[in-house]
């Protein structure tokens, strides 16, 4: 109860209402700061400025279905939001969701995606995540009751699990297939049912009564908006949904098995879950899980672009990734986006160095003018885009040029010779129609039209994992594994179903629904 004095102090009732009546407190809290109910709460509890049944701290994919449950469980609900916007990384994304079509099929793949070599698993077990399975297997309906109206499989696993990737299937929306129409069906939902949604309003603090391990209690939330600091009480529970570490560098460095790693998502996305329940004495678990690929990142942007080279590779040929020493290191046409980034995971001790990190696609013209080799960001609707032909790239001097592979080379900083032999390699393999190096089968078509071109590949994560462990109710639990009473979370606030290897286009979402799902159902029962 310390800090909840305190903050009682820096805003009292009478400061609150000068506040709500200069407007600022008006637009902030909305129906909160109007409300009969609220008003009475003031009036019992002067540190209050408002209450909801079930606070939401965070409007992604995760919030909205936290929020969207619960309220339909008959409960008061408020969405709190950092930004301006909703939509987080989700609206940001491709708008794939797993819902899978065979419970034990996917409980095999997901096991498989969990392996952490022998009979050996990484936190993942098969009684949690079939309770996991069972659940994502109603996202799909769920979307439709919602209002989506055409949909459609568009990937199954990537991995081939005797006939289990079949049952591991991922959906998009149709015919606009990306996270804006995704986030539009979401947010309408939403909107639909008047649930209210704070912007621009940060949750920086839990509030908390009881001190000793197992007794902490949260009882609600500070924020902090316009600069003012407003205290919400949860009479039912607090469900964290802000998002994952990705832009949290100090995180990034203690967490992740790579560095530098950048995000293609949401900026607002800074641990702060992980910051928030840490008062609690929230465990952490899955803190090195991912899910990445290989993005591009350039100090003029403030968001990696995820690279559309893989695809290229595997589609049009002509194209190789090689690490910084001019070496090529995994199939590049192979399905799954996560293997090259994590193959970029590999450290060398005795270097003191990541070899694949950085890493370079190389190019020729033929594939050049073929497809951009960024993604426009977000993909839906972009504000930050990449040229059809990659020609404005080039001007920019994003991707090196060069009229020979050994000139191409020494522009990079990569001893000629070694790339020179990787190329000739690559070129004589795609000559005799097989890759002995990593068997790759797609996209068998030499590097032999100049100009030449290189661009340079790190980590790029789609998400973080790591937060505070939650229990398969969506509760936040200790190092006992004991539930802290009333706080939940779901999401990449704390990814529950890809502890290492990411598993699937979709689990990511397809997890923000699930685990939204049940943490909303919980937090209101
Ligand atoms: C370009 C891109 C493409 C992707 N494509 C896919 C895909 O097709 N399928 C898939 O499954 N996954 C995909 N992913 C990953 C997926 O989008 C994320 O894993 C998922 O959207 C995370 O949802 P979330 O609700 O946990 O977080 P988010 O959607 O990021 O929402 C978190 C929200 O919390 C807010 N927030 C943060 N801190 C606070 C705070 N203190 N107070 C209040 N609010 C706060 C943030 O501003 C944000 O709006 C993609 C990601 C990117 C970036």
């Amino acid at each position: 109860m310390a800090g909840e004095k305190e903050k009682g102090k820096e805003i009292n009732r009478r400061g609150f209402l000068k506040t709500a009546a200069i407007g600022i407190g008006a637009t902030a809290l909305g129906g909160l700061a109007v409300s009969g109910e609220a008003m009475a709460a003031q009036k019992k509890e002067a540190r209050w400025h408002g209450e909801a049944d079930v606070v939401v701290v965070g409007y992604g994919g995760a919030g909205a279905a936290a929020a969207i449950t619960a309220h339909d469980a008959g409960k008061k609900v408020v969405i709190l939001e950092k930004n301006e916007k909703g939509g987080g990384s989700t609206y940001m994304s491709g708008g794939f969701f797993v819902s899978p079509q065979d419970e034990q099929g996917a409980i095999d793949y997901l096991m498989y995606c969990a392996k952490a070599g022998g009979d050996k698993y990484f936190d993942v077990d098969k009684e949690r995540i079939s309770v996991w399975v069972k659940e994502a297997m109603k996202n799909e309906k769920w979307i439709r009751s919602l209002g989506a109206k055409d949909l459609s499989i568009t990937v199954k696993g990537w991995f081939d699990v005797k006939g289990a990737e079949a049952a591991y299937t991922s959906w998009q929306l149709k015919p606009d297939t990306s996270g804006v129409a995704l986030w539009q069906v979401l947010s309408d939902a939403v909107a639909k049912r008047k649930i209210e949604v704070m912007y621009n309003s940060s949750v920086v603090e839990l509030v908390t009564q009881g001190n000793a391990p197992g007794k902490i209690e949260v009882t609600g939330v500070v924020v902090q908006k316009g600069g003012k600091s407003v205290s919400i009480k949860a009479k039912k529970g607090v469900i964290l949904t802000c998002g994952g570490f990705d832009y949290n560098e100090s995180m990034k460095q203690n967490f992740l098995a790579a560095y530098p790693n950048y995000s293609v998502g949401n900026p607002g996305n800074t641990g702060d879950a992980i910051k928030l329940s840490s008062k609690t004495g929230a465990a952490l678990w899955h803190m090195t899980g991912t899910s990445a690929t290989i993005c591009h990142k350039f100090p003029e942007v403030p968001v990696a672009y995820p690279s559309m080279l893989k695809l290229a590779a595997g589609l049009f040929g002509s194209l190789i990734f090689v690490s910084k020493y001019g070496e090529r290191f995994f199939d590049e046409a192979q399905g799954s986006y996560d293997v090259p980034a994590k193959a970029m995971y590999n450290y060398d001790p005795v270097k003191f160095d990541f070899a694949n990190l950085p890493c370079w696609g190389i190019f020729d013209e033929k594939a050049r003018t073929k497809a951009p080799a960024g993604t426009p960001v977000p993909m839906g609707k972009p504000i930050y885009k990449w040229s059809a032909d990659n020609s404005e790239e080039i001007a920019k001097g994003w991707i090196l040029k060069a009229d020979s592979i050994s000139e191409l080379a020494r522009k990079i900083g990569i001893e000629p010779a070694v790339l020179e032999k990787t190329v000739a390699n690559w070129n004589r393999f795609c000559a005799e129609k097989k890759d002995p190096e990593f068997g790759r089968e797609l996209g068998l078509v030499p590097i032999d039209s100049a100009p030449f071109y290189a661009l340079k590949g790190y980590p790029g994560l789609w998400g973080t994992a790591g937060g505070p462990k939650i229990n398969i109710h969506g509760e936040v639990v200790d190092a006992k594994d004991e539930p802290i009473k009333r706080l939940y979370a779901a999401g990449n606030a704390s990814g529950f179903s890809f502890p290492h290897m990411y598993p699937l286009s979709g689990t990511a979402i397809g997890d923000c629904f699930t685990m939204g799902r049940i943490a909303g159902r919980r937090a209101a029962g």
